[in-house]
């Protein structure tokens, strides 16, 4: 969509109440969009083709959500499988991201060729659905998670989504394929006993998994990290324990995913390194419903992470079977309001810092000369989470993709 003239813009969201992505603004605000962008916002009229009045409307950045597996890991079991899947099954789960409000996901571990195929279709418009990054396959001890947990009875897809390392040097070759293959970022599974240390089980009841399995050896953690660094690629690790959690961030990790989970917080020692490191926190807090038992740590940890100013990215951990993608990211804002975290921070982690631990600068934000991803709500988020629920559309690159019909 191009602006017809210098001047006008092509949309303009009149009167409606913002939250830029950190805080709400005094008064209602015009909003004007040309092209992909947000041209200007002012409390004087704006001109443009197509006018709407959003007054006692809320108006804010499309969400983000930085932990999903997108590809259906249960049916594909070959190439026929999965691309039956991406042609069938795929487009509807798209879609369901993008009338809950996500214009923005990423994938975390999800089959190599064929994420890198599904983000290529999405950036050029043949998909519709929200903006994709991806780490491809993810980097884990040989025999570990989720190599022979999730992917246990699946060795085709066990190759294609996980990179199981024991040498440095073949991490570091792993890693330039994924950097020559321009994946977004890099994603390291760090959970697990020491090679000759006591056992460690991964354990999910609720999935019947009970596998023994091992962490990374921390030179090849290193190896990875800093290979991804040469390439200029940030790299996230799913930990669930505080030692894990420590031995990532001292290799230099620019994200943890799922934090510390299995055990409350002793010092402030993960908090320091996050800090140091300026890495982010992916709470994923949606997967207390496979571990109700959990809750009580993760919200205790996320609140004192948050509280001492690390960055918390909203994520979810959403993949085919568990919850609704899309609707998950709002329960996710909707248990991190649970976990204690304040409306405006826990929208802020949705938007704004979600976007900055992507390195999407240019995104969650409602400002000039940014991507007009934008919401337009019936509710207000910032005084009642469930404002979220109350859509009535949405807008990526400019465009209005989801209407929901309400008189404007
Ligand atoms: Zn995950």
């Amino acid at each position: 969509m191009k602006s017809s003239d210098g001047n006008a813009c092509d949309l303009v969201i009149n009167n409606a109440r913002i939250f830029d992505g950190s805080t709400v603004l005094q008064a209602a605000h015009n909003v004007g969009i040309a092209g992909d962008r947000i041209r200007s916002i002012s409390t004087s009229p704006i001109a443009g083709s197509r006018q709407i009045d959003a007054r006692g409307r809320f108006l804010m950045p499309g969400l983000i959500d930085c932990h999903v597996h997108l590809l259906n890991m249960w049916t594909a079991k070959d190439e026929a499988t999965m691309a039956a899947d991406i042609e069938t099954e795929l487009p509807k789960r798209l879609n369901d991201f993008l009338t809950a409000g996500v214009t923005t996901v990423k994938s975390v571990g999800d089959s190599e060729d064929d994420i890198l195929h599904v983000r290529a279709r999405l950036a050029s418009g043949e998909l519709a659905g929200p903006r994709l990054q991806v780490t491809g396959p993810l980097f884990c001890a040989p025999g570990s998670h989720p190599a022979t947990t999730i992917c246990a009875q699946n060795p085709w897809l066990r190759y294609r989504t996980t990179i199981e390392s024991d040498s440095p040097e073949q991490a570091r070759e792993a890693v330039q394929r994924l950097a020559d293959k321009k994946v977004d970022a890099i994603k390291i599974a760090h959970q697990g006993g020491c090679k000759h240390g006591s056992p460690y089980f991964f354990k999910v009841e609720s999935m019947g998994l009970n596998v023994q399995i091992v962490k990374l050896e921390k030179v090849v953690l290193g190896a990875i990290v800093d290979e991804a660094h040469r390439h200029g690629l940030k790299v996230t690790v799913h930990t669930v324990d505080a030692d894990a959690a420590i031995e990532a961030l001292e290799a230099g990790a620019d994200g943890l995913e799922h934090g510390v989970m299995e055990e409350r917080l002793k010092d402030n020692q993960v908090v320091d390194l996050l800090l140091r490191n300026r890495a982010s926190y992916v709470p994923t807090l949606c997967l207390i419903r496979l571990e109700e038992k959990t809750a009580e740590v993760r919200y205790a940890n996320l609140k004192q992470v948050a509280d001492a100013g690390v960055r918390v990215a909203l994520g979810t951990d959403s993949f085919c079977g568990f919850g609704k993608f899309g609707e998950n990211t709002i329960e996710e804002a909707e248990r991190s309001a649970q976990a204690g975290i304040g409306l405006s921070q826990v929208l802020r982690m949705a938007t704004k810092d979600a976007a900055q631990h992507l390195g999407l600068e240019d995104l969650g934000v409602v400002a000039p000369g940014k991507i007009a991803d934008l919401l337009l709500l019936d509710g207000d988020p910032t005084t009642s989470i469930g404002g979220l629920r109350k859509l009535s559309m949405v807008i990526q690159n400019g465009t209005v993709v989801v209407d929901m019909g309400i008189q404007l």
